[in-house]
């Protein structure tokens, strides 16, 4: 088997113990012969699944009754719909924190609905930091209010949430989900992919109150109501089977493995080990991110040259250590270092990082 550090930004490292385990039910789901992907959705095995999924997912959340996790298709993109269609009412609006290029897209695609505003841009300081909490000023009329909590491509992180009172909260959690301490309760609705720190992608996962859900728009098609899949289960339709199966598992590693605390103070370690080769390299490695804002979950970054930054890349590669490239839309490095990540793949990533910077600096 090839040994490599994987940093890929998503679909991204799934934990090992995990993928073990689906290898070893693949061809006989506890005595039923069959694997999860090949069983009626109607089953008891998978309703038993599904039903498992929602509550470890609100376990982790910290969320009990007046709440439902959802498991819907089409990505955490098709939320950024979504929830304008249910929740933008005619004639309204909602605020939108934009501090990076996915918040962008949410913003982008809720103006296709109705009246989306900006607030809290931080693009003029080309998306190094999160906005401080005196920028954050709710518009009184707002439905609610969006942010995304982790930015993939920049590497920013809110490491505090903003104070947006009584406005309902909704945020994009795709890349940090459950790699920390979560308050679910503070939010009114949430949303991840889950191909970064939660499963194998086509499935994404909605967490929401369900008294906000009463104030909903009502004419919205049936797939997208966020009704139809409470009302269901998620089993309105085929759900993306197999990938629940894989997101169970997943939740139940994070938690035998001390829970969104245990992760945090892992991930802590392991983003420290990559920040501090950056911060020590004499200005050879220059972090995007502004240090208050920076992701413990995408460490991006940039050398001198691109020529310089290829040759990094290529002597990564060459230790076994791939998906470093940064977004194609920004360049530069980046290393994902999701839950699944171990601090053995950062320490060694450090290690070439400061070898390689005491070579070519
Ligand atoms: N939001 C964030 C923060 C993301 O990182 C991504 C994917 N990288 C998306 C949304 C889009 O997710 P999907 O590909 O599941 O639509």
């Amino acid at each position: 088997m090839a040994n490599v550090y994987n940093f890929n930004a998503g679909p991204a490292m799934l934990p090992p113990a995990v993928l073990e385990q689906v290898q070893a039910e693949l061809r006989d789901y506890r005595g039923k012969g069959m694997s999860v992907m090949e069983m009626s959705h109607r089953s008891k095995e998978f309703e038993a699944v599904n039903a498992s999924a929602e509550a470890a997912f609100k376990r982790l959340a910290g969320v009990g009754d007046g709440y439902r996790a959802l498991f819907l298709q089409g990505g955490a993109s098709t939320q950024f719909a979504m929830v304008p269609l249910n929740f933008l009412p005619p004639g309204g609006s909602a605020d939108y924190l934009v501090n990076g290029s996915w918040a962008e897209k949410a913003v982008e695609e809720a103006a296709l609905l109705g009246t989306a505003r900006t607030v809290a841009s931080t693009k003029a300081d080309g998306y190094r930091r999160m906005p401080r909490p005196d920028e954050v000023t709710v518009s009184p009329d707002a439905a609610y209010v969006h942010l995304t909590s982790n930015e993939t491509i920049q590497g920013v992180q809110f490491h505090e949430w903003p104070d947006v009172g009584s406005t309902p909260l909704v945020a994009d959690m795709s890349s940090d989900i459950f790699s920390r301490p979560l308050d679910g309760k503070k939010f009114a609705l949430l949303y991840a992919g889950a191909q970064k720190n939660l499963g194998p992608s086509g499935v994404a996962v909605v967490l929401l109150r369900e008294d906000w859900l009463a104030k909903a728009n009502k004419n919205v098609p049936t797939m997208l109501r966020y009704a139809t899949h409470v009302k269901n289960n998620s089993l309105y339709n085929t759900p993306p089977s197999f990938a629940v199966y894989v997101l169970d598992l997943v939740l139940a590693w994070i938690e035998k493995n001390g829970g969104t605390a245990g992760m945090a103070e892992r991930n802590e370690r392991k983003a420290k080990l990559l920040y501090d080769a950056i911060d020590q390299s004499g200005g050879f490695y220059a972090g995007h991110a502004e240090p208050a804002s920076r992701s413990r979950m995408n460490v991006t970054f940039r050398l001198a040259a691109e020529a310089m930054e290829k040759a990094f890349l290529a002597e990564a590669s060459a230790a076994g250590m791939v998906g470093l490239a940064g977004h194609r839309s920004v360049g530069g490095v980046r290393a994902s270092i999701y839950n699944a990540v171990g601090e053995d793949a950062c320490r060694a990533l450090a290690g070439l990082m400061t070898d390689f910077a005491k070579k070519n600096g």
